[in-house]
């Protein structure tokens, strides 16, 4: 007998027959004689419905305040889980993310689990019960209080258990096949992936990939742990990201894994710096101290009239407002001219461990986008990715036309996209 922990996402427990094809599928697993722990999103586009709910009360919701409301989306999920799987005559126990052991730090929003003690997950396990648990959240060590994990959080909830229980596989369910050499619902005729590298769907998540959340993969990197990215709605054999060879996959390394795309950022433009040493550093520890993460930076050579330069970077646009305000409050200290805000813009990456030994990546993606017509705005690169800002309402085009110079186009058929809106 093994334990399996199984991860549902929002559009597999949308709605009621959702609810219950999933409970289903729980039972038979259990029936198969494993121990299962399961982990759920909110139902549908819930939490986004929440977010709009909280923004019509309050311009800016108390942080504190709004995870308490998400956390509210997950619980009814485990509920409803729970019962539908007692409709069909087997034990369930729901716990909430602090219930299960969940122990993060106080940073509301996107909290980082630093503990799991899961010992009432292994107590209702032993008593031989199906364990339900609220993905996505957790509580603070310091204050108490209830965190969540960030948006698409609930992946790393799982995967934090499955490596607390030391649980054989972690088994992530979501609305397509596995990860794909694109998102399907961009690009149609992208290909699954058997197996990906965690080095390299650490890339893709970090690059705008929602289909797994970035600390997840962070997560199951460190504890070895393998994970299988697969669809609630077939029965299809997934994606499996592991370091380890799997049987039956390709064992060759692509040079190319996939193109990934991020509708998510902003970018900042401070205009008008004093080129001299040390302002860089002031714009950025300003931007630190508000507790923002910034992706790409950019600084234009300055007109040498003015002795002026101006620094362009980006940043979620869900730390835009606040990355603002602080960098107006230290104009005067800085003595730049004024600042730029962009939320227009998109990213588009190509990812691949092969890029390391094949010279003429860039050139051919940014020949691609010539071709497509299409504007650079901004490049960043590491060791295996390629990232380029365009205009947003030429994302999709960017994307599509990478991915097919690459050869990554399938022959066969297209990928099926079975729920979900897209959110
Ligand atoms: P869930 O609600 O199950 O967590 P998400 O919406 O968070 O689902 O993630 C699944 C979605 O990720 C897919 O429907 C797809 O649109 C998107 N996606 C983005 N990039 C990829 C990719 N490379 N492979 C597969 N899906 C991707
Ligand atoms: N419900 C949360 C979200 O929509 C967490 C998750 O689905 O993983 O982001
Ligand atoms: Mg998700």
């Amino acid at each position: 007998m093994s334990l399996v922990v199984q991860k549902y996402g929002g559009s597999s427990v949308a709605d009621a027959e959702s609810v219950k094809r999933v409970a289903r599928r729980i039972v038979d697993t259990r029936k198969q004689g494993h121990d299962v722990c399961v982990v759920v999103s909110a139902m549908g586009d819930t939490t986004d419905d929440l977010i709009e709910l909280a923004e019509k009360v309050s311009p800016l919701p108390p942080a504190r305040e709004l995870d308490m409301l998400l956390t509210a989306g997950e619980r009814i999920s485990m509920a409803v889980v729970a019962m539908a799987i007692a409709a069909l005559g087997q034990e369930a126990r729901s716990f909430t993310g602090s219930q299960a052991g969940v122990i993060t730090d106080g940073v509301h929003g996107k909290a980082r689990i630093i503990d799991v003690t899961p010992g009432r997950i292994r107590a209702a396990l032993d008593e031989g019960h199906i364990a339900i648990v609220a993905g996505f959240q957790g509580v603070s060590q310091d204050t108490k209080d209830i965190t969540t994990l960030g948006r698409g959080g609930s992946d790393t909830t799982a995967v934090a258990l499955a490596a607390a229980l030391e649980a054989d596989v972690c088994e992530i369910y979501t609305d397509v096949d596995g990860i794909f050499t694109a998102d399907p619902r961009i690009v149609p005729s992208a290909q699954q992936i058997a197996r990906i590298t965690s080095e390299e769907m650490l890339e893709m998540a970090a690059s705008g990939a929602k289909v797994l959340h970035l600390r997840c993969v962070e997560y199951a990197r460190r504890f070895n742990l393998p994970v299988h990215v697969r669809s609630s709605f077939s029965h299809r054999e997934g994606t499996w990201v592991t370091d380890q060879p799997v049987e039956g996959a390709v064992v060759e390394q692509p040079i190319i894994s996939g193109v990934a795309h991020d509708r998510s950022e902003a970018k900042i433009t401070v205009v008008g710096v004093p080129d001299k040493p040390g302002k860089a550093a002031e714009i950025f520890q300003v931007v630190a101290a508000a507790e923002i993460n910034l992706d790409m930076i950019v600084q234009n050579v300055s007109a040498a009239v003015s002795g002026l330069t101006d620094i362009s970077f980006t940043l979620p646009k869900t730390d835009g407002q606040t990355a603002m305000n602080a960098l107006n409050r230290a104009q005067e200290q800085i003595g730049f001219e004024s600042l730029r805000y962009d939320d227009q813009i998109g990213k588009v990456s190509l990812i691949g461990a092969g890029m390391r030994s094949h010279p003429g990546v860039s050139a051919q993606m940014f020949a691609a986008l010539a071709e497509a017509g299409i504007n650079i705005e901004m490049i960043s690169t590491s060791e295996i990715r390629l990232s380029l800002v365009t205009r947003a309402e030429r994302l999709d085009d960017a994307v599509r036309a990478i991915h097919t110079a690459f050869g990554l186009d399938s022959a066969d058929g297209e990928a099926v996209v079975y729920g979900g809106t897209g959110r």
